[in-house]
C-alpha cells in the first residue's frame, strides 16, 4: 500500500491534542475504514440510506429519530434552518432570508461559542439573555415571544446559569424547539438521555469526537417530526418529479424544494455508513478505546515521573469524558509555547493539548495517540528538556514553510 502522504511530501504527526479537526480529527479503526471502503465501492439512493441508517443510529443511541450530517457544526445549521422554516419548500428554498416572523435565536451569554457561526449563517439573529456569571427564567421567558425560533443550549458550561430542564419547561410553554449542541458531550449515552428527558427537543452530536466514527460525519438526533424536516434542508433534489419515486425504506415522498442551505454540507455513503459502524462499536464496548488510552498515558508516565523538570498530573476532561496528563513544565524554566513549537518542528512531529499553555502546562489527550506514541512523546519532551532542539526539524523533510 502507497504512503499517500509520505508521495505529498506531508509529515504524519503524533496526536496528543485529540479530535482536533486542524489535525484531521481521530486515527480511524480498521472496522470503521473497511466498512467506508465497502461503502464507497458502490451506488445508493442517499435519502434510503439516510433514512436506513438513521433509524438505527437512533435506536443504538437511544433516541427517537437521527439524522446523519457533516458534523456537529452541520447538525447546528441543519436543525436552526428546520426552526426557521419548517418543511415549506418556499420557506426552505429562501434560506438565509428568513420568511416567517420566526427569526430569533435565544441563547444564554455564557453559552455564546465560536460554533454560533453555524446557527447565524442560515439566516438566524442570536438574542444573548442574562450576563457571564448568572442567568434569570424571567430573562429567558420574555424572549419566548412570536419572534423566537428556538431556544440553543450548551452543557458543562460553569455558573449560576439555567438548566436543560429550566430552559426546555419555559420553551415549551411558548412552543419554541430547544437545540442542545452535545458535540464534545455524547457519548456516553447517559448524557443524551439526560438531555432527551430534561426536555431537548433536538440534539447536535460530533461523529468524529468520542463516537470516533469519520471526522467529517455527525448526528442531529431527536423529536420525529424536526429529523423528518432536515432532509428537504440537506439533500440534492435536483430529480425530475415526473420520475421521482417514493423511498422504498420508508414510503416518504415529501414535497420538496430543490436544494436547501444544507447542500454545501453533503455527506458521503462513506461517512454514513462509517459512522454507522463506528457507533455500533462504541455501543458494543465503549471502554474499548479508553484502556488503549490509559495504557499509553501509563506509558508516558513511567518515563516523565522521573523526570524532576516537569510535574506531571492526572487530570480529566469532563466533556469528552476521557482521563488526560497535564504536564507542568514550570520547574524547567522552559515556556510551553516554545516547547510546544519545538514538539511541531521536530521529530516525531507532536502535537499536545495548549488549553492550559498560558501557565506553561501542556495537555496530553490519549484518544488520538497510536499504540507507542505515549512513550515517544516523553521520550521527545525529555530531549527537548535536555536543552536540545534534538533531532529536530533537519532530518526531516520540511513543507510549506
Ligand atoms: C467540536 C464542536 C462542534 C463541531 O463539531 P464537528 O463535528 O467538528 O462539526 C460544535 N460545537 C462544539 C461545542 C464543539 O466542541
Amino acid at each position: 500500500m502507497i504512503d499517500i502522504y509520505a508521495d505529498l511530501g506531508i509529515r504524519t504527526l503524533i496526536n496528543a491534542v485529540g479530535p482536533a479537526t486542524r489535525l484531521g480529527g481521530l486515527p480511524l479503526s480498521d472496522e470503521v475504514v473497511e466498512a467506508m471502503r465497502a461503502a464507497g465501492n458502490r451506488s445508493v439512493r442517499i435519502d434510503e440510506l439516510q433514512e436506513a441508517a438513521g433509524a438505527q443510529i437512533a435506536a443504538l443511541i437511544g433516541a427517537p429519530a437521527a439524522y446523519v450530517t457533516c458534523g456537529a457544526a452541520a447538525a447546528l445549521s441543519l436543525a436552526t434552518a428546520v426552526c426557521l422554516a419548517g418543511e415549506r419548500p418556499a420557506a426552505v428554498d429562501a434560506l438565509p432570508t428568513v420568511t416567517g416572523a420566526r427569526r430569533r435565536v435565544v441563547i444564554q451569554r455564557a453559552h455564546r461559542d465560536p460554533y454560533d457561526h453555524a446557527v447565524t449563517s442560515v439566516g438566524a439573529e442570536l438574542v444573548e439573555i442574562g450576563y457571564p456569571g448568572s442567568t434569570r427564567p424571567d430573562e429567558l421567558a420574555r424572549e419566548l415571544d412570536d419572534r423566537a425560533a428556538m431556544v440553543l443550549w450548551r452543557p458543562g458550561r460553569g455558573g449560576d446559569h439555567l438548566d436543560i430542564g429550566e430552559v426546555s419547561a419555559l420553551a415549551r410553554a411558548a412552543g419554541v424547539p430547544v437545540l442542545v449542541d452535545a458535540a464534545m458531550d455524547v457519548p456516553p449515552l447517559s448524557r443524551l438521555a439526560a438531555l432527551l428527558d430534561g426536555g431537548a427537543d433536538l440534539v447536535a452530536i460530533s461523529g468524529g469526537k468520542a463516537f470516533r466514527g469519520p471526522h467529517t460525519a455527525g448526528i442531529l438526533c431527536g423529536r420525529s417530526d424536526l429529523i423528518a424536516a432536515v432532509a428537504p434542508h440537506h439533500q440534492d433534489m435536483d430529480i425530475r418529479p415526473r420520475t421521482w419515486q417514493r423511498s422504498e425504506v420508508t414510503g416518504a415522498d415529501p414535497v420538496r424544494g430543490r436544494h436547501g442551505i444544507g447542500r454545501g454540507m453533503k455527506v458521503g455513503r462513506e461517512q454514513i455508513v462509517g459512522l454507522l459502524v463506528a457507533v455500533r462499536a462504541f455501543v458494543r464496548d465503549s471502554d474499548a478505546h479508553h484502556r488503549h488510552g490509559r495504557q499509553e498515558l501509563a506509558d508516558l508516565r513511567a518515563l516523565l515521573d522521573v523526570d524532576d523538570r516537569c510535574v506531571v498530573r492526572d487530570a480529566y476532561e469532563h466533556h469528552l469524558d476521557v482521563p488526560v496528563i497535564e504536564i507542568d513544565l514550570s520547574p524547567s524554566g522552559r515556556r510551553a509555547d516554545e516547547i510546544v513549537r519545538e514538539l511541531d518542528r521536530g521529530s516525531p512531529r507532536i502535537h499536545v493539548g495548549e488549553d492550559l499553555a498560558w501557565r506553561d502546562v501542556i495537555t496530553i489527550n490519549p484518544m488520538g495517540l497510536r499504540p507507542g506514541d505515549g512513550a515517544a512523546l516523553a521520550r521527545r519532551l525529555a530531549e527537548l528538556l535536555d536543552g536540545g532542539a534534538g533531532t529536530g526539524a533537519a532530518d526531516t523533510t520540511e513543507v510549506g514553510r
